[in-house]
C-alpha cells in the first residue's frame, strides 16, 4: 500500500532525547529508576534513552528487557494469550520505578501483560510507560506517562517504526492498507 513518512530520521532523534530529558524532569537524578524495554524494537529505543541519561547524569542506569508477544488470532475479546518468551529484569526491583519502553501502543494489550509480567517478577513502587508512537484505538484504560509522537491511525493501517540498529536507518513510516 500507500507508505507516508510521519517522522524523519532527525525527528526520531530529537524525540528520544526529548523523552529522555522528560525522565530527568521527573526524577531527577534517576537513582531508583529501572528501564525496560520491549522486544524488539523499544529494546533499542530504551538502550537510546539509557545512553542519554547515562551521559548526562554521568552515572549508570539500571536496564532490562522483556520479550513478549501476543497470540493476535482471537482479538475478539480482552482475553489476551500473552506469551511471554524471556524476561530479563534485574533483580532487585523492589521499591524502584520500573519504566516500559515500547515502539507503539495500540490496544494496550501488550502492555497489560507486561504489567502481569513485572508484577509476577517483584514489588516496584512505581511503573511508568514510555512509547515513541501512540497510535490510538486503546481497547484497555491505558496511556504512556511519555509519548513520542501520536499518530492518528485507522485501525487496519500499520506503523513501521525503522530503527538503525535493526532496519539502518530511523524513520517512522504510515502504511495505508
Ligand atoms: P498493542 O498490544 O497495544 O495492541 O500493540 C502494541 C504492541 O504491538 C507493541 O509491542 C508494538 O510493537 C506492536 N504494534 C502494534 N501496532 C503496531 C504498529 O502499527 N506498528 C508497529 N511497528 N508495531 C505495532
Ligand atoms: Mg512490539
Amino acid at each position: 500500500g500507500n507508505v507516508k513518512t510521519v517522522m524523519t530520521e532527525d525527528e526520531v532523534r530529537r524525540t528520544v532525547d526529548r523523552l529522555a530529558f522528560q525522565v530527568i524532569e521527573n526524577h531527577g537524578e534517576c537513582d531508583s529508576l529501572v528501564l525496560v524495554g520491549i522486544q524488539r524494537r523499544g529494546v533499542d529505543i530504551a538502550a537510546r534513552v539509557r545512553a542519554v541519561l547515562e551521559e548526562r547524569l554521568g552515572r549508570d542506569i539500571e536496564f532490562g528487557s522483556l520479550d513478549i508477544n501476543l497470540y493476535r488470532d482471537d482479538w475478539t475479546t480482552l482475553d489476551v494469550q500473552p506469551m511471554i518468551n524471556k524476561t530479563d529484569i534485574p533483580s532487585g526491583v523492589d521499591g524502584k520505578t520500573l519504566l516500559l519502553v515500547d515502539d507503539v501502543l495500540f490496544t494496550g494489550r501488550t502492555i497489560r501483560a507486561a504489567l502481569e509480567a513485572v508484577l509476577d517478577y517483584g514489588r516496584p513502587s512505581r511503573i511508568e510507560l514510555m512509547v515513541l508512537v501512540d497510535r490510538g484505538h486503546r481497547e484497555l484504560p491505558i496511556q504512556a506517562n511519555y509519548v513520542g509522537k501520536q499518530i492518528a491511525t485507522a485501525r487496519n493501517e500499520q506503523v513501521d517504526v525503522l530503527i538503525e540498529e535493526i532496519d539502518g536507518r530511523d524513520e517512522v513510516q504510515l502504511q495505508h492498507a
